[in-house]
């Protein structure tokens, strides 16, 4: 610890688990100085991402200086590259590079997540990157009320949980603006949402059949280039294009390095737990039996994890607890008014309103933590 004795804390990544780790760190030590640093100027609450179909994406963006004020922090723009071998050299002199500044530490949390396959599409094409920093009910909004195209056609590449929300969304905006519209969804499966419970997957089917949504299924894709995407049918071999007006490539996210961690949010490098830095969120897998689901709910309770242990450890006690959350349900909007999931066990299924209005509640519970009142 510094001379001081003031624990100097510096968190990389103020996703979930990243603020989360703060937010608990805050609370539970109200003399620590922390760090965040984040390329981005605002906490992106991508788990409301798909509403941004019919909202304005600043709704979504709570501006990092604003949570600085209200948590008392200092907020650092920068994306910081590091690797095993920089996290040995951290770990050795408990200080790291940020810009022009070095800056010490007692302890350090990674919590950058992970980042969306493909980073470079062309235009008309949205990835979980751009649709992050793009208004996409502008985008959406100006393809209505394009009048040059007689049907226009919007190709939604991923059934995964990102791809069927935002289908239901842009399916629901559709459905008011009295257009003609083709709405593809296309998956490289048979089957939507084959690694969910069944009965879920069968409601968010049923729902798909009740709307003008056409899915292609089995269908690989292999690129995009003019407007025209590329797939390949993965029964017969046969690759072939179809036309899009508007391409959403929800594809998922990969993580740059995936941190290995002991059971305490510890990382372990080499064979060798660094003492003073922990991780936490996407980009971590912690040992034991603790969730690694990369779910925002197993990411902000592993920065709470991480938060308390940190604090064990620079404290008295010298000891770290283990991380022994499991999730505790799953909801997956399907628009205004509806959602499907399962709460406390994979067997109890919600659908419909009730399943909605949990979800809401759940994101108006995160949304009312990071005002400080939770
Ligand atoms: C569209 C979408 C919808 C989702 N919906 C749900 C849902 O409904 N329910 C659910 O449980 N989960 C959902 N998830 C998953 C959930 O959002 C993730 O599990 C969660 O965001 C992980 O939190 P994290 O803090 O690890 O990473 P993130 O939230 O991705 O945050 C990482 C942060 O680190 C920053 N960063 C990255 N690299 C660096 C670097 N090198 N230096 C400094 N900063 C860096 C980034 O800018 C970012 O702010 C969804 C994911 C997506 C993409």
């Amino acid at each position: 610890m510094s001379s001081s004795s003031t624990l100097r804390l510096v968190i990389i990544g103020g996703g979930y688990a990243g603020l989360s780790a703060l937010i608990t760190l805050r609370k539970l030590s109200h003399h620590a100085h922390i760090t965040l640093i984040d390329p981005r100027p605002y906490h992106l609450l991508i788990t409301r991402l798909h509403e941004t179909v019919r909202q304005p994406l600043d709704i979504i963006q709570i501006p990092f200086p604003v949570l600085a004020k209200r948590f008392n922090f200092i907020y650092k723009q920068s994306f910081i590259e590091f690797n095993q071998d920089v996290l040995t050299v951290w770990d050795k002199h408990k200080k790291l590079q940020v810009n022009d500044e070095t800056i010490p530490f007692d302890y350090l949390v990674i919590a950058s997540g992970t980042i969306p396959f493909n980073t470079n599409t062309p235009s008309g094409v949205y990835d979980l990157n751009t649709l992050g920093k793009h208004n996409f009910s502008t985008v959406l909004q100006k393809l209505i009320a394009c009048t040059d195209l007689e049907e226009p056609v919007i190709n939604i590449i991923g059934a995964g949980p990102t791809g069927i929300q935002f289908t239901f969304e842009i399916a629901h905006v559709l459905k008011n603006c009295r257009r003609k519209f083709k709405l593809n969804l296309i998956d490289s499966h048979e089957k939507l949402l084959g690694t969910f419970p069944t009965e879920l997957a069968d409601y968010v089917e049923q729902r798909i059949a009740e709307k003008s949504i056409s899915v292609l299924r089995n269908q690989y894709y292999k690129g995009i280039q003019n407007n025209q995407i590329g797939l390949e049918n993965r029964r017969t071999g046969e690759e072939y294009t179809i036309a899009s007006d508007l391409t959403l490539l929800l594809i998922g996210n990969q993580s740059k390095l995936t941190l290995q961690a002991n059971l305490s949010g510890q990382v372990i490098n080499h064979y060798t737990v660094l003492s003073s830095i922990f991780t936490a969120g996407d980009c971590s897998h912690f040992d034991g039996m603790g969730s690694n689901l990369m779910t925002s709910q197993s990411a902000i309770r592993k920065g709470m994890a991480v938060a308390k242990n940190i604090l064990l450890k620079a404290g008295m006690l010298k000891f770290c607890l283990p991380y022994m959350h499991q999730d505790r349900g799953y909801l997956l909007s399907l628009g205004p008014n509806d959602a499907v999931g399962w709460i406390g066990n994979k067997n109890i299924l919600v659908k419909g309103l009730p399943a909605f209005i949990a979800k809401e509640t759940i994101e108006a519970k995160y949304g009312w933590w990071l005002l400080g009142k939770g």
